[in-house]
């Protein structure tokens, strides 16, 4: 079996969409599930450890960076195949490392409904199973038949049905935040057919919304908070007299575009400024409303504390 390549300290800021972030000690961009597993056995040997990254569209990386191994699921990992099925539904293989927009982009090709809304997320295929990522509406689970992961032990392929999907999170973000391995490493999805000029429409719709309303020209990791049941975080923040709040100069901002938005303004916000002003946003909310919000974003490395 060929060698996997293993680079040294790798910065990180550009495998992020905040741009921001130090470096990975050790960095690899496994091509199969065997890669991968093979990767977990090398880190338990020389007691690194491990963090899986997609395409960092919703992480925000320490300043120090990640002092282990950093596994990025990307371009070696972005197969994409369809099957039409007997009941005329479609059949899509897509990989972990696919982009979701692709993913999405193939849906339309095909002119399968249902997926519009990831066209507008700039995330992994990985990352949008392990986040259940969703707008508009629509969720990754609504279409997800089978799950392909690595638990730590061996290659195991699930039913979209025992995902455990609920708000912004899966089985396999729980198992993450239990400690446990889990690295999705890709997915199928059936989706129904339907009509092609409608679905481009909502495409259309969609992306435009996405336009006027989100800060999409400036670094950010999307919407940096959860939706509170019952709020809207964005609303909570502007209430709370926050929309374009800066603490500083540093380039960390509550976006004056969409207050549920931290942006990283000229890319010029270090970590540690963006995590000062998430942490200021809760706790001026929490005076104003009563209400804590929790982080939608992903930390990756030391922060302290
Ligand atoms: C401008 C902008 C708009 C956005 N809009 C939306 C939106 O409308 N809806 C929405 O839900 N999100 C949105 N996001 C957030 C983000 O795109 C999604 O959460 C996306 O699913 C993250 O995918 P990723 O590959 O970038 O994951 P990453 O940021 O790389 O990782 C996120 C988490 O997933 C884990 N992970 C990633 N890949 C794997 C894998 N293969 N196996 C196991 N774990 C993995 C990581 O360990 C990490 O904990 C937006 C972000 C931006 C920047």
């Amino acid at each position: 079996m060929a060698d996997i390549t293993i680079l040294e300290n790798v910065p990180l800021a550009g495998y992020s969409t905040f741009r921001c972030g130090g470096p990975a000690k050790f960095f690899a961009e496994p091509a199969t599930g065997d890669e991968v597993a093979r990767l977990f056995r090398l880190a338990g040997e020389m007691n690194w450890d491990v963090f899986v990254l997609g395409n960092g569209s919703n992480c925000l990386i320490s300043d120090e960076g990640f002092d282990g191994l950093v596994i990025r699921i990307g371009k070696n990992m972005s197969e994409l195949s369809s099957e039409e099925l007997e009941d005329g539904r479609v059949k899509i293989t897509a990989g972990a490392g696919l982009s979701y927009a692709r993913f999405g982009n193939c849906c339309t090709e095909l002119s399968l409904t249902g997926a519009e809304f990831a066209c507008g997320i700039p995330g992994s295929c990985g990352g949008a199973v392990f986040m259940n990522a969703g707008a508009y509406g629509g969720e990754t689970k609504d279409f997800i038949s089978k799950v392909t992961y690595w638990d730590g032990q061996a290659i195991r392929i699930i039913d979209g049905s025992d995902c455990d999907f609920g708000y912004r999170t899966s089985l396999f973000e729980k198992l993450n935040s239990e400690g446990k391995t889990a690295v999705i490493l890709g997915f199928e999805a059936i989706l129904s057919k339907g009509n092609k000029d409608e679905i481009t429409a909502k495409v259309d719709d969609l992306r435009s919304r996405r336009t006027l309303s989100q800060p999409l020209d400036v670094p950010s990791a999307g919407s940096t908070f959860k939706r509170p049941e019952g709020y809207f975080a964005a609303r909570l923040i502007e209430d709370a007299g926050l929309k374009g709040f800066a603490l500083d100069d540093s380039g960390a901002q509550v976006s004056p575009k969409h207050a549920g938005f931290i942006v990283n303004n000229g890319g010029t916000a270090k970590a540690s400024d963006i995590i000062r002003l998430i942490d200021y946003v809760v706790e001026k909310v929490f005076e104003n409303s009563g209400v804590r919000l929790e982080k939608e974003v992903r930390l990756v490395g030391n922060f302290g504390g």
